[in-house]
């Protein structure tokens, strides 16, 4: 019988994979198939050591694991974890709190109502507007697409949360061709439904164009109407004309919902803010803190100008709740019901940062993402297609599909970094965004050499 503490078994796991981060392969070591065979074939009828298991869970993990929390992983856009934050996150589990009801948890909804408003101040949103934490921007859209739902119907006196949508008046949306999935997504769950999407006809950088967003809203300027602006483009990182966008829609009564799953925090910075400006006069923001801010997974932030209509769309009663009327709910505005005191780590991270740390984690990622930029725009037969922005950038290789595609995939098989593929313009590219606070210049130097020797192999070796 293994006497160990579980708990202590997995602090010793977690060191260890700290401490093997800058320096594992980022790829996975094996590939699912052989992991499989590590795991008990079937439920043992009688339960495995508790620190055997843990042990057991951490060596398969450590075999086969994405290091996306490496700082040279520049796949998608992920991010990676302050040790302050995982660390509140481990209490939180600890405390296993109802994160969701203040009677239930006082503390732990003070907390999270203070790390709300540091986030909306940090992220110059207007001091009135409403916060959730969500499990991340796909779920912060629906909250707020929800709250828009809401609001554009009850000004055509159509109570959704009461009648449904059978027979409601059609929403339609505004948004850039080039879009998250999670924003058709969203639509899709709130029964707006992805046909209501007309496309925006946008820049080479994937910003709406603004004459034609003035002509669609025109066009049917009396239906309830959602306009989809971006701080950070999926592709480019690059920012839409949040002044224009918000004056033309409110024009027409139109409800702008800004995708900033990790651009909005541009504006936590004085260097980068600018590329944000006028992003305060939109009705809803959905942001993560899970990429920028480099909490652990998961978690994300809505954020709603109108906290009535956010609160309407979310909000349930019932008579075994004891609601303390005082205080704030964390779950009046989100998804979940019960759920765990998700804010806690951002809180940690927030108040170790400080302003100033905040700013400088933002403007680092901006840095390097520009070094990598930089270093490859000199390489020949290397392209970088953007204008670095923000924290991607986009790379093509002898400007051709195939050369891209096998310099990526021969990239990903060597491990020393990991980006991956998209599709823009009708061309393959590879796309890096940094969003690890410990990337550094040397992780930057040494991801473009890997980079270019791994494009520079024969792509059937
Ligand atoms: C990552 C991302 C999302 C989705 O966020 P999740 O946290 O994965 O739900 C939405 N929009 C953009 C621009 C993103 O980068």
């Amino acid at each position: 019988m293994d006497e160990r503490d579980p708990l202590e078994a997995a602090v010793t796991a977690a060191r260890r994979y700290l401490h093997s981060r800058s320096t594992r392969l980022v790829r996975p070591e094996l590939p699912g198939s052989e992991v499989g065979t590590r795991l008990p074939v079937r439920l043992p009828d009688d339960g495995l050591d508790p620190a055997g298991a843990i042990d057991l869970l951490a060596s398969i993990v450590d075999a086969s694991h994405l290091a996306t929390g490496s700082p040279r992983y520049f796949g998608w856009v992920v991010g990676g974890t302050l040790p302050v934050a995982l660390a509140a996150d481990w209490l939180v589990s600890t405390w296993d709190g109802v994160g969701g009801v203040s009677a239930a948890g006082p503390a732990l909804a003070r907390i999270e109502q203070q790390a709300g408003e540091w986030a909306r101040d940090l992220l110059g949103l207007p001091p009135g507007a409403s916060f959730g934490f969500t499990t991340g921007c796909q779920t912060a859209h629906v909250v707020a697409l929800a709250a828009a739902r809401h609001s554009l119907l009850e000004a055509r006196e159509w109570d959704v949360e009461r009648a449904g949508l059978f027979g409601a008046p059609r929403i339609r949306v505004l948004a850039a061709e080039d879009r998250h999935v999670t924003v058709d997504v969203a639509l899709r769950y709130l029964g707006v439904g992805t046909d209501a999407v007309t496309p925006v006809p946008a820049d080479p950088a994937g910003r709406m164009h603004i004459g034609e967003l003035e002509r669609l809203l025109r066009e049917h300027r009396d239906d309830p109407t959602i306009v989809i602006a971006q701080a950070g483009n999926i592709h480019t990182g690059a920012f839409d004309d949040f002044s224009a966008v918000c004056a033309l829609a409110h024009e027409t009564g139109a409800w702008v919902h800004v995708d900033g799953a990790f651009g909005l925090w541009a504006r936590a910075t004085g260097r980068l803010r600018h590329l944000t400006t006028g992003v305060e006069s939109a009705d809803s923001w959905a942001t993560d803190a899970h990429k920028v801010l480099n909490t652990p997974y998961d978690c994300g932030i809505v954020l709603c100008a109108h906290p009535a209509a956010h609160r309407a769309a979310m909000a349930g009663t019932g008579s075994y709740v004891t609601f303390d009327q005082a205080e704030r709910d964390p779950n009046a505005w989100v998804l979940e019901y019960s759920r765990r005191a998700r804010a806690v780590p951002v809180w940690a991270a927030l108040a170790t940062l400080g302003r100033r740390g905040v700013d400088a984690l933002v403007c680092g990622l901006h840095d390097r993402a520009r070094q990598f930029g930089e270093l490859l725009a000199n390489q020949p037969g290397v392209a970088v297609l953007n204008d670095i922005e923000f924290n991607r950038l986009l790379v093509r290789f002898a400007d051709d599909d195939a050369a891209t595609a096998a310099a990526v995939a021969a990239t990903q098989r060597d491990g020393t970094l990991w980006l991956g593929t998209s599709r823009w313009h009708g061309m393959t590219v590879g796309m890096i965004s940094v969003c690890n606070h410990e990337t550094t210049e040397a992780d930057i130097t040494r991801s473009v050499s890997a980079l270019l020797a791994a494009a520079a192999t024969p792509a059937d070796d």
